[in-house]
């Protein structure tokens, strides 16, 4: 029997994230090349909706594992019922979200089916040897590329980088339901809660202006402030560290383990533009980024680059607006 590829998907509440398309996508390349059957699964008591409509979206196979008592993802209840499962199916790839459901379980897994682990990929070469994962490293100035000595992987991908699956023109694809329940739990989940916290205005904001750790001290977040009142619908937001510090409030922080954000206008001060930030922001329509090291990884992705000082640049550039009335 070839071996497959599996993509794991987390039920959630309202529509299929995008992320489930970029994961079928990925697995149906990688399936085309080498020969391999593609099939998802979904765990949970949504599973069987949630595998329903991945198959009627993207036509490929699907398996909910239905277990009425998991309302909610469960790590040892998850890698219970997919040690049933998986072994059967011989993965070559099993790919999960690059979100705290994926970082959770993928090196477990990893272990269970004595597997590699390659979290927060953002390119997959298909070589002759094998498959290869690139991902960046050291705070994304370098891009890894790393080939798995054992011949099953475990992956995280990074939301947005990976070509989604086209909605399919053909059939939907065959919904398996298997009746199953969780066994020895020495964990239970009582729910997941939304924090409550607004965003600060960043989901509104057309122009965002992002404090990072250049910024260098608190008292410097007023030149961040200058700067984003020159613009109509505006909104100050900060990296971690900043947030960390307690600098700014964590509703402000943009990224992985914060806000996801697509204003018109970002204006990155003294951030670095490591990939848990740049996820937060990428879809941002212009990037401006300002940076004292000129091989800052945001560069990467801005439009318009400032290498310079952000206490010399700002008070600069904030006058000559206002001296000229832009
Ligand atoms: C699981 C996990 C989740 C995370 N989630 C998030 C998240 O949601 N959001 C997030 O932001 N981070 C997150 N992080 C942290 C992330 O990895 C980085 O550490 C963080 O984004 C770096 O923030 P920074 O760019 O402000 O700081 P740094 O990486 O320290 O960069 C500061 C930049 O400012 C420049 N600089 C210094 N002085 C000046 C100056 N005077 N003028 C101009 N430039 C200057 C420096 O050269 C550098 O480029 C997460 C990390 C982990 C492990």
């Amino acid at each position: 029997m070839s071996r497959s590829v599996v993509v794991i998907v987390e039920p959630k509440e309202g529509e299929t994230q995008p992320i489930v398309g970029e994961m079928i996508g990925l697995a149906e390349r990688i399936g085309r090349e080498r020969g391999s059957a593609v099939r998802a699964l979904t765990i949970g008591a949504r599973a069987a909706d949630t595998a329903g409509t991945i198959a009627d979206q993207t036509g490929v196979r699907v398996t909910a594992l239905h277990d009425p008592s998991l309302a909610t993802y469960s790590a040892e209840a998850w890698l219970d019922l997919l040690g049933d499962v998986l072994p059967e199916w011989r993965p070559a790839l099993v790919c999960l979200a690059h979100d705290s459901t994926g970082l959770d379980l993928a090196p477990a897994l990893a272990v269970d089916l004595g597997a590699a682990c390659v979290t927060g990929v953002e390119g997959v070469a298909i070589a002759p040897g094998g498959l290869e994962f690139i991902r960046p490293i050291a705070g994304g100035k370098f891009m890894a590329r790393l080939r798995p000595r054992v011949d099953t992987a475990v992956i995280t991908i990074m939301p947005g980088v990976f070509e989604p699956a086209p909605p399919t023109d053909s059939a939907p694809g065959l919904v398996e339901v298997r009746a199953v329940a969780a066994r020895c739990l020495r964990t239970r989940s009582l729910g997941v809660k939304s924090s409550g916290l607004s965003t600060a205005g960043l989901d509104q904001a057309d122009v965002i202006v992002a404090a990072g750790r250049g910024v260098g001290r608190p008292e410097n977040l007023a030149l961040i402030e200058r700067l984003a009142a020159l613009f109509p619908r505006s909104a100050v937001a900060a990296s971690r560290p900043v947030v960390d510090a307690g600098w700014l409030e964590y509703r402000r922080q943009v990224g992985q383990t914060g806000a996801t954000v697509a204003p018109k206008l970002y204006i990155a001060c003294g951030v670095s533009g490591a990939r848990q930030h740049t996820m937060g922001m990428q879809g941002s329509g212009f990037i401006v980024a300002i940076s004292i090291d000129p091989d800052a990884a945001i560069f990467n992705l801005a439009d318009v680059v400032v290498v310079e000082d952000l206490t010399r640049f700002i008070p600069v550039f904030v006058e000559l607006c206002q001296e000229n009335q832009y």
